[in-house]
């Protein structure tokens, strides 16, 4: 079985869009996101709907949470609480009720851990920067492998012999010794200097998952975000994948 996993789509509908579209061409089984729906891009709406038809399983994300009121928005910087001011105007109730009901974390059929930020403290959404952040994840909780998202930034943490070691490397055999902790970058919004979308496709099969990068049009996603009023530099960053 072949499971796409995606992540922090950010109402990008163009990079959604994309990504979707490369997973049909793939023959994929299975869809799922770890969070981050909504907030910083122009279309909220339009990614929450595409999500929810397309995904078995959607995680809850911060930016998800704060949508629809359950955390509050006071550690946001400037421009995500100007997006998620937006995204809160254009969510009906029935959109906000939905995003109350996703889950923080679920252990899913493919044995993959699925969350946003963290295993560990969940409900807190931490971020995972460093190997110095997975051992404390791996110290604290057993699991053979997570794929998360959160800090947009497509990397992977291994844990053996009581040591936590990052890899880049797009392909991770997870079904090697040691634990995994596999960040599948960002859909919408990637930091890593990297503007194109990112997300995973995990084989059950072989139990190798691999990260894919998909070009998009980032120009109109970044335009539509200037058009809604969105602070600027949301819209640049999009471009550079920052
Ligand atoms: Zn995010």
């Amino acid at each position: 079985m072949k499971l796409g996993i995606l992540s922090d789509v950010h109402a990008n509908e163009e990079a959604l869009c994309a990504v979707l579209e490369d997973a049909r061409r793939r023959g994929l089984d299975e869809l799922v996101c770890l969070g981050d729906c909504v907030g910083y891009g122009a279309a909220p709406v339009e990614c929450l709907e595409l999500l929810a038809e397309s995904c078995s399983v959607v995680i809850a994300g911060n930016h998800d949470h704060a949508a629809c009121g359950l955390i509050s928005d006071e550690n946001f910087n400037q421009a995500a609480r100007a997006s998620l001011a937006f995204t809160r105007e254009r969510l009906s109730s029935n959109h906000q009720s939905l995003l109350r009901q996703l889950p923080l974390k679920v252990e899913h059929d493919s044995g993959l851990l699925l969350v946003h930020a963290s295993p560990y403290l969940s409900e807190q959404f931490p971020y995972i920067m460093d190997a110095e952040d997975a051992e404390v994840v791996f110290r604290s909780l057993e699991f053979k492998a997570a794929v998360h998202g959160h800090s947009h930034v497509a990397v992977s943490f291994r844990w053996q012999d009581d040591h936590a070691v990052a890899s880049l490397n797009p392909r991770v055999e997870v079904g090697m010794p040691g634990s995994y902790l596999i960040n599948v970058g960002s859909v919408g919004q990637p930091r890593d200097r990297d503007q194109r979308a990112s997300y995973a496709v995990y084989d059950t099969d072989t139990e190798i998952l691999h990260r894919h990068r998909v070009e998009y049009d980032c120009e109109l996603a970044s335009r539509r975000i200037r058009e809604a009023g969105l602070p600027d530099f949301l819209a640049r960053r999009l471009l550079v994948g920052v």
